[in-house]
Parts: structure tokens; sequence; C-alpha cells
């Protein structure tokens, strides 16, 4: 097999790709560079930027050398490193179509030597009829079809297109099919206009429904993500690989690509970048440059930050931090943002496939926080592999205490000495409730993520409604006898006691709550005491704040 996962973060992979002209490590970024014409030389991408692989077009050199004989592409380039070979598609989504027929291009990129290369598909495009995508799909299936013999044994790594555009049906169909025949790569097509248009929300349903449906050995490139802004968010999908011209096509804008952005030449004060171009010059020595000189360094700008954003990428893979960096970079415009919020949809998937993570601390900012495995998983657990011990019978369900692991701090051990003076410590369960997880029984407070997360106070009313509805979640099916609820007096407290309210009612249990700013002074827990030895409920519900 020529690709190796060696790490894994969310559902992005560090990875091992071997290819005739050597091995790179995925995730990659492809600049698309120009056959005929380079701003950068790809000598200087390979020895300045720390390109090991490029993507070019072959049926732009197939027009402009043809038949030349000897021709390879990476004597073409002058350039060592790996070179990918994209078949002329793109050429048909913008001219409509092209001058060579699919056998004629797939020999084409044979005998230039490509180390990676695309049979040439036909591109759904965003403005596309539903029938007319169908016809996409299907057009480009029997285009892989017929390619296989003609690519069996071939030492470049073929990569098969999936098309369909936004209708996500055919999307999910076009993978399904595509799978069934062996490409080293698979490849999601046309995404280029969604992200053009900023439909990032679409583009994840897309990446998803093609994911879902391929082979997880085999790696998977989206052709045309160029914006590094939106690198993570690929990656986190289980993009492996990502090529694009964005990074020259915005600098003949004149506009200046950052992590978190794009600004215009001329709306910068200052370089905002450690990049040796943006060290040497101010913004103003830029400007005043003649328009090709400036390019020339804006392209050289735009391709440091891409390749940077990478390595970004890689390094939260390996520690396990993926999802700030996701979470950091969605704020930078709210379609990346959205596209965040779209995981929501998708946590169960994200859970099932990413891997058990590295017991590094975890932050919780707000609801978009809720997708992280770690929230799904715990919940996931607690539902499906979790028994109440048998012997304990009434729930005493208490405010999260402020020092974790909650089950040691010095709150729970007070109230644990109250609970055996009274000899009822075996038959009380203690458990703590908190934001974003709902409920924590105590026994299992130390566990990883429970005792290692850090949440935003106060949290937004969306978290601390899903946290609710944990609670309530959680008090299904338990076999309490009685619940007693020792509250605070926030915002999460009076929805906790709301749903634990509707929860005792509907089972039929009974629900006694003592309320305080401070549920852990030690006249609540006196107070405590007294309803646990089954002093009248009436006396015990205590008001607002004491
Ligand atoms: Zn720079």
């Amino acid at each position: 097999m020529a690709f190796e996962v060696r790490d894994r973060d969310l559902m992005g992979r560090l990875g091992r790709l071997r290819t005739k002209s050597g091995t790179i490590e995925t995730p990659v970024f492809l600049p698309v560079v120009n056959p005929l014409y380079q701003r950068i030389p790809p000598r200087r991408m390979m020895e300045e930027f720390k390109c090991r692989a490029l993507i070019t077009n072959a049926y732009i050199i197939k027009r402009h050398y043809g038949d030349e004989p000897m021709l390879d592409v990476h004597k073409l380039l002058d350039y060592e490193g790996v070179v990918a070979t994209d078949s002329g598609a793109y050429q048909i989504l913008v001219y409509g179509g092209v001058e060579t027929t699919p056998e004629e291009i797939l020999a084409y990129q044979r005998r230039i030597g490509s180390d990676i290369a695309v049979i040439l598909d036909h591109p759904t495009g965003w403005r596309a009829s539903k029938r007319r995508a169908e016809w996409t799909v299907e057009e480009t299936l029997r285009r892989a079809e017929a390619a296989l013999p003609l690519i069996e044994g071939d030492k470049a790594l073929w990569v098969g297109p999936i098309q369909g555009g936004k209708y996500i049906d055919l999307v999910e169909r076009s993978a399904r099919e595509m799978a069934r025949m062996p490409f080293d790569i698979y490849a999601l097509g046309s995404p280029t206009e969604v992200m053009e248009r900023y439909m990032f929300t679409v583009l994840v349903d897309m990446i998803v429904a093609a994911k879902t449906n391929l082979p997880p050995d085999r790696p998977f490139h989206l052709f045309g993500a160029g914006h590094p802004m939106m690198f993570s968010l690929a990656v986190a999908l289980g993009c492996d690989m990502f090529d694009s011209a964005a990074y020259a096509i915005y600098a003949k804008d004149e506009r200046y690509l950052l992590p978190y952005g794009t600004s215009r030449l001329k709306d910068l004060s200052y370089l905002p970048c450690p990049c040796p171009v943006c060290r040497r010059l101010t913004a103003e020595e830029l400007r005043e440059m003649t328009r090709g000189e400036r390019v020339r360094l804006l392209t050289e700008h735009n391709l440091y930050i891409s390749m940077a954003e990478v390595d970004a990428v890689k390094q939260a893979i390996s520690e396990g931090s993926l999802w700030e960096l996701l979470e950091a970079r969605s704020r930078s415009h709210p379609a990346l943002f959205s596209a965040l919020k779209r995981l929501s949809r998708y946590r169960d998937l994200i859970e099932r496939r990413s891997p058990t993570p590295k017991g590094k601390g975890m932050f919780i900012f707000d609801s978009a926080s809720l997708s992280r495995p770690q929230v799904t998983r715990h919940l996931r657990r607690l539902t499906e592999n979790y028994w109440r011990p048998p012997e304990a019978h009434r729930l005493l369900l208490v405010k999260a205490p402020r020092t974790k692991p909650y089950g040691r701090s010095p709150q729970y051990r007070r109230l644990l000495k109250a609970l055996e003076e009274l000899g009822e410590a075996s038959s009380v369960h203690v458990c703590f409730y908190d934001a974003p997880f709902g409920v924590i029984p105590e026994e299992l407070s130390e566990t990883y993520p429970l005792s290692q997360f850090e949440a935003t106070q106060p949290l937004d009313r969306e978290t601390l409604e899903f946290a609710s509805t944990q609670v309530a979640r959680y008090l299904e099916g338990r076999g309490y006898s009685q619940v007693l609820l020792l509250a605070g007096a926030e915002e999460f407290d009076a929805l906790v006691e709301r749903v634990c309210g509707e929860a005792c009612r509907r089972l039929g249990i009974p629900l006694s709550t003592i309320r305080d700013r401070d549920p852990w002074n030690g006249g609540r827990l006196e107070a405590l005491k007294g309803m646990l030895k089954g002093r009248p409920l009436g006396g015990l519900q205590m008001g607002e704040a004491g």
C-alpha cells in the first residue's frame, strides 16, 4: 500500500504517501504551477518553501509541447519533487470542453512521467441542474471504468474523482461506485466554486458524503482548496491532500493571505507575518514596487503562509489539538464558523472516527465546542455502558464544586463525611452536574476528560440547555427511588432544576431541592442531612440565595 497513516486527530491523519519520485508527508498542499510560466521557480519552491509536491496541468503541456520526444514533466519544471498532473477537467468546467480524449490525456500523463495522475473526469460545477449533475457522475464513472485496464500496473498513483456537486445524494453515489474501483487516491471534484462563494457548510456535507463512502486506507484529495483559513477544517474532515492556485491568483489581485483571512495590500499599514518577504519590507515599500515585483513578492508571501498553515495543522494533529486550531480558524469568517456549527450534525460520526484523545486538557468555549468527540463519547458511554452502584438508589445531584477532580475536592470530602455519619454513604449516589457534560457520577469524576477540561464562565444558553437536557436523559431508566438536588442559584441551576422537576414527575419519583447561591456551605449540608433523615420535605425546600 502506498499510503500509511502514522497519527490521527479528529478525522484528520498524518500519513506518508509513497510515489515513484519519493515519499511525501500528508496532509500535503500542492501549489498549482503553470507549466509555461512560473513566478516562483519550482526549484526554489522545494528549497525555500519546503514544497515537496506540486500539481501542474498535463492538458496545457500537451497543447503546448504536443508529442515532443523525451518530454519529462520533472525536467520541464526543473523540479525533483513529486509532480501531480491534472487532466484538463478544470478547462472543461471553464471552457465547456477540451481538445483531447480521456484515453489520450491518460496516455500523455504516463508518457511525461507524472507521479500522481488524474483521469479526465467531467466536473459537475456549481450551476448544474440535478439531471446534468447526474449525467456528470455517470460519465465520470464510465471514464473511470474505461481507464482501469489502461492504468493497471502503472507506477504513477492514479486518482479517481468523485462528482455530484452540491447534490449530496449524488456525491454519496459517486463515491460508493468509485470506491469499487481500485484507485490509489480518491478526490472530491469541483468544490472550487463552493469555496469561492464561501459555502463552507455545503463543503462540509460534500466531504462527509464522499469520505464516509470511500475506503479509509486510501488518501483523499480535495480539489481547489486554497485558502489557508480552511485547511484545518478540510483536514479535520479527513482530507489528506489539497491543491490550489489561490496563492498566485490572490497575489495577482494584490491580496494578502493570512491564516485568518484576506487583506488587500492597499489597505495594509503593516505586514503581520514572519515570512522573509514581510520581515524585509514594509507595506509601503511593497506598494511602491513595480507591479511585476509586487505580485511576485505577494505570491511568495501567500505561498509561505499556505505552507506554514499546513505545518500548523500537522503539529496540531501530532499533539492532539486539531479541534482547538479548527475553532480558532473558524472565527476568521462567519461562513467558516457556520461550517463549524454544521459539525453538530455529524457528532456521532466524528466520535466514531476520532482516535482516543491524547489526554490533553480540553477547552469548551461555547456550543460550537459541543461537537468535540470527547463530549459525545462521554454521553454515549453514560447511556450505553454505565450502571449506577446497585445499592445506591437515592440520587444526590449536586452542583459541581470549583475544584477538579470533583471527587477529590474538599467540598465533596465534607459531604462524604456527612453521609458516613448518617450511615447513608452506600444508599446515596452522589453525582455532580456541570456543563457541558450534564451528569458526572462521583466515581467517574477522575476519568478523562471529566477532570481535564476548562469551560468559559458563564457559558452560553445553548450549551447550558444542552447540558441540562443531558441531566434529564441521565435520569431516565436508572431506577432511582428518590432524587435530592443540591442546586446553585444561577441560570444553569434553574435549567437543571426545571428538567429534574419534569423528569421526576414523568418517572413518578419524589424530588427534593435545596437551592442556594453557595450550595456547598455548611448550613446547606446540615439541611441536606435533615432531608436525608427524612424530615418533612416542605420545611426543606430552600428559597433563593441564602
Ligand atoms: Zn509574509
